[in-house]
């Protein structure tokens, strides 16, 4: 996935510009509320380019003290995980020192990046511009998030380098590879699994370089079947600032959940899951993406008992509740226990996911369903919610339609019990489903 990043001090405006990119040119995957609140990643579209918005600057608290440390940190991460910067400054003020240095800064990482000097409302509040200009950057625009002025230059020119970027090399259609995504923080273990999946496969590493920045692609083969664990470099890359900065590995993880057909989460074992890794399964959710838990270096754990395992698995349940569907394996990368397990979890996922269900299987289950609990009662009215039809409209992830009347109507317990009812009837047993009801009478 494309990623563009928001660097820049605080209170200059990072997250109105955020949300006004988000909101007005956002690209839906459900059309259901999203899970997560704070957020620091978002979809949009521009010129018909998919990208992923991240504002860095709500990674963390603003702390007065250091505000120059955060956000060097903050452009470095820009600079080693984003394609462009966008890099925002106040218009008001004109030109901080720390603003120029950050700015140098870019100009030597030679990453492509766009200034946006912001809260300039109208025409006549330019007056800096000149100034940015001065710095020897020749992408510097005038815009108002909150006035919506300018944004759409500010993008096009952000946007630019995309259209240049190789494209993807064109999959076969007939038998496209199951994309993997090994996601995790840093030191969990993730290249250390990699590395014993590829030893196993016995694979062709494959250094064709990705679409846009250095991702490198993994392919495998298992009982003929291909697989590509997606983003190697970033793997393998171990990089000093990410590592440093635990936080920013949602970051890359984000970004790598889209384009995958099955995640793979790494948890260490000695740690948990920890509010990064919640994070990620709020997005992992969202996406309704198929997501399998892997707890590393259980050879670390020394009471290996099946209590242990039931206290852990429950304690993930809670800790990423979003993922509840999502099956655990505890591993070694370390003694190689239980790894050869991943791949064939992964694609049992992925077959489960891909599963397509006639109409009339589908209907055939919503009708059992409402025999077996009948439908609420519409809203202030002595009548019940009327279910007309269903039928799947996707798969990968699995998506059904359901019409009926009044579906603003329909409690969110019933709903949940209807999603319940339909995994179980068609067998998505570890997969996120989507259910949407519309209105129909
Ligand atoms: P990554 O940053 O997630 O890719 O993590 P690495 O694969 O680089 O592993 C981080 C550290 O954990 C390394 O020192 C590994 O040797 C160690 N490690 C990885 N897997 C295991 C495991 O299963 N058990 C133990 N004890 N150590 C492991």
């Amino acid at each position: 996935t494309r990623l563009v990043a928001l660097v820049g001090r605080p209170n200059v405006g990072k997250s109105s510009l955020f949300n006004r990119i988000i909101r007005e040119r956002k690209s839906l995957v459900h059309d259901e509320p999203g899970v997560t609140r704070d957020r620091i990643f978002g979809r949009a579209e521009h010129n018909g380019e998919a990208f992923y918005l991240c504002d860095t600057g709500g990674f963390e608290p603003t702390s007065k003290d250091n505000i120059k440390i955060q956000l060097v940190e903050q452009a470095e991460m820009a600079i080693e995980e984003a394609e462009t910067v966008i890099f925002v400054v106040d218009g008001r003020e004109g030109l901080h020192p720390v603003d120029s240095d950050l700015i140098r800064r870019l100009r030597k990482s030679e990453k492509n990046f766009v200034v946006c000097v912001n809260k300039c409302d109208l025409p006549k509040d330019d007056i800096f511009i000149e100034e940015f200009r001065k710095l020897g950057v020749p992408n510097v625009y005038p815009v108002s998030a909150e006035h919506n002025r300018g944004v759409s230059d500010l993008l096009d020119a952000a946007t630019e380098i995309f259209a240049s970027a190789p494209k993807a090399k064109q999959e076969d259609p007939e038998n496209p590879p199951v994309k993997l995504a090994i996601i995790g923080r840093p030191n969990v273990g993730k290249s250390s699994i990699l590395n014993r999946l590829v030893g196993e496969a016995r694979s062709i590493v494959d250094n064709r370089p990705g679409t846009t920045r250095d991702s490198v692609d993994v392919s495998l083969k298992y009982h003929g079947r291909e697989i590509k664990v997606i983003d190697t470099a970033g793997i393998r890359r171990k990089s000093r600032m990410v590592d440093k900065l635990e936080k920013f590995s949602a970051f890359r993880s984000v970004s790598c959940l889209e384009d995958c057909d099955v995640a793979v989460l790494v948890i260490n074992a000695e740690d948990g899951a920890t509010d990064g890794d919640a994070r990620v399964a709020g997005y992992a959710f969202e996406l309704r993406k198929p997501i399998l838990i892997v707890v590393n270096k259980w050879d670390l754990v020394k009471d290996k008992t099946s209590k242990t395992v039931k206290d852990f698995t429950e304690k993930l349940h809670l800790d990423l509740r979003y993922i509840r569907y999502a099956p655990i394996v505890f591993v070694s990368a370390l003694e190689n226990l239980r790894v050869s397990r991943l791949i064939p979890m992964c694609l049992d996922l992925f077959d489960q996911g891909s599963k397509r269900n006639s109409t009339s299987q589908v209907n055939n289950t919503l009708k059992e369903i409402l025999l077996k609990h009948t439908p609420p009662m519409v809203k202030n009215k002595s009548k019940r919610i009327k279910f007309l039809y269903a039928t799947q409209v996707g798969a990968l992830p699995p998506r059904f339609v359901i019409f009926c009347s009044h579906p603003k109507d329909l409690h969110f317990s019933y709903k949940r019990f209807v999603e319940n009812e339909f995994r179980e009837a068609f067998n998505y047993k570890d997969i996120p489903i989507s259910i949407i009801f519309r209105e129909r009478t």
